[in-house]
């Protein structure tokens, strides 16, 4: 990669600014610097670390219109969710601060009078985060926020397309007083960063945000140093409207899981399962709601889905829809794309298919893109065998009024996070992560707090 990375608008195919990648060099000093941090940032009290963190959070929010526009030029989403990822980036913060003051230990009662048993908790040590760009803030704090609160230090490697909206972080994080040695970024490529961070004997602890492949790849170099590992991957959720749900929320719930950030998110409605006595309502309703989306630039007013990311991931959504209508799916609205690629801007506007089977990629692989597939089931059975029959376990979605249904739902579904009538789970007070090749670890709520603390236990022998 050339010694400068050009942060383009998907919006337009504009360069937005051009940032330093930083050399091997320069990548192993800021190591060896929050390295050296963790010294002394793993003895600053909990309350003054947890203190250190609400001024991060409070001086984010107070540049939250400027920090929103940068993440909208670089990410392309719209403005609107921008300003929404910040309040989700920060709310992280909030919530870490408050957990760094209970990381309790406990005492365990001995099977000897002559000893005593105590458990503490330390952090465990230098952390290293790789991100993706589509929430460019809120999976680094996710991660930042819990590693600093547990006396951690923290070094971060942003998507190369969105390095805007971390570098400022870790600027409003300095200057609110966490020390420049204990947390830092860096810019490189995800392949370089990766293999020095994996290989680097200063580091304990990786984690990652972003596709399955990379995520496994990390794992495997995180062996010979037997790193603590994090892995928030892909996924591919399905969405289930029974019989006897409600459809009209269900479709609101189902526009707002698909089309936020252009469809581009972990846990978006990937696969929508439909009861075969409701589909053609279903179906009717959001189409309905589908074409009147605003599709175009992020920064425009009232635009509600902006560009795809970039070409490949133009090239991989439309090769579904194809593969999909020649495999025998309905288009019942889209498959229109506004794209250039001399200056490399890619918009592809809400498109439904309806008739989906199995067979077809698109009910196979992760979308990332305002795509939504319809497909139908006869009993809830069958709609749990399609739903949990991928590799994938991230987010599952369904729609009843029934609570034995819903029960019964929420006891098959093999995934992580699971939204009963519910389109957006995700909150920083509760454990988000995957199942199977989904993940490993839960970030949010107490437990994610845990993958940066090491459990100690201390017998002390001698008593009368
Ligand atoms: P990606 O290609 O895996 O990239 C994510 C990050 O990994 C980028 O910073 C990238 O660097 C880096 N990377 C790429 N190759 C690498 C390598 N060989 N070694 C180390 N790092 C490497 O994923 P993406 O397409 O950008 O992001 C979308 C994926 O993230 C989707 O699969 C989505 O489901 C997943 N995701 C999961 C969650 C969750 O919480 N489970 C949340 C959001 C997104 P570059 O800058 O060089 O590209």
């Amino acid at each position: 990669m050339a010694d400068r990375i050009k942060v383009t608008n998907p919006a337009t195919g504009e360069i937005v600014e051009e940032v330093a990648a930083h050399s091997t060099e320069e990548i192993e000093a800021r190591i060896e610097k929050v390295a050296a941090g963790f010294q002394s940032w793993k003895k600053v009290n909990a309350h003054e670390r947890a203190r250190l963190l609400k001024k991060w959070s409070d001086k984010i929010q107070e540049q939250k219109e400027d920090i929103a526009k940068v993440m909208t030029l670089e990410s392309g989403k719209p403005l609107k969710e921008s300003l929404g990822e910040v309040d989700y980036a920060t709310s992280y913060i909030d919530w870490f601060a408050e957990e760094a003051k209970r990381i309790y230990g406990r005492t365990i009662p001995a099977n000897t009078e002559s000893k005593r048993i105590i458990v503490t908790r330390q952090p465990v040590g230098v952390v290293a985060a790789i991100t993706p760009w589509n929430f460019p803030a809120a999976m680094m704090t996710r991660k930042a926020a819990p590693a600093l609160a547990a006396g951690c230090t923290f070094i971060v490697k942003p998507a190369v397309e969105t390095p805007l909206t971390t570098m400022k972080f870790i600027e409003l994080a300095h200057e609110a007083g966490i020390p420049e040695d204990a947390v830092q970024y860096v810019n490189a490529s995800g392949r370089k960063v990766g293999e020095i961070f994996t290989g680097s004997p200063r580091i304990r602890k990786i984690t990652f945000t972003g596709s399955t492949p990379v995520g496994k790849h990390l794992i495997q170099d995180s062996a010979d140093t037997v790193k603590h590992v994090s892995m928030e991957l892909g996924g591919h959720a399905p969405l289930i409207v029974a019989k006897d749900a409600d459809l009209d929320f269900a479709v609101t719930q189902t526009m707002t899981s698909k089309f936020r950030n252009a469809g581009q998110t972990c846990i978006c409605a990937n696969r929508v399962l439909v009861a075969k006595e409701v589909v053609d309502e279903f179906a009717e309703k959001l189409v309905k709601e589908a074409a009147k989306l605003k599709v175009g630039n992020g920064l425009d007013k009232g635009t509600q889905v902006g560009p795809v990311i970039n070409g490949d991931g133009f090239e991989k959504v439309v090769s579904q829809i194809d593969d999909a209508i020649e495999k025998g799916a309905d288009v019942l609205l889209g498959n229109e794309f506004n794209k250039d690629d001399d200056k490399g801007y890619y918009f592809i506007h809400p498109t439904v298919l309806k008739n989906v089977t199995s067979d077809m990629v698109i009910m196979q692989e992760e979308t990332f893109g305002p795509v939504l597939p319809i497909t139908v089931f006869d009993t809830i059975e069958e709609a749990i065998e399609i739903a949990n029959n991928t590799p994938f376990g991230l987010a599952a979605y369904f729609f009843t009024n029934d609570y034995r249904t819903g029960n019964y739902l929420h006891e098959h579904l093999d995934f992580g996070v699971v939204g009963w009538n519910d389109g957006g789970p995700s909150a920083a007070h509760a454990p988000f992560g995957g199942m199977k090749e989904s993940g490993i670890g839960r970030e949010g709520g107490i437990e994610g707090i845990e993958p940066y603390l090491e459990t100690k236990y201390l017998s002390i022998g001698g008593f009368e």
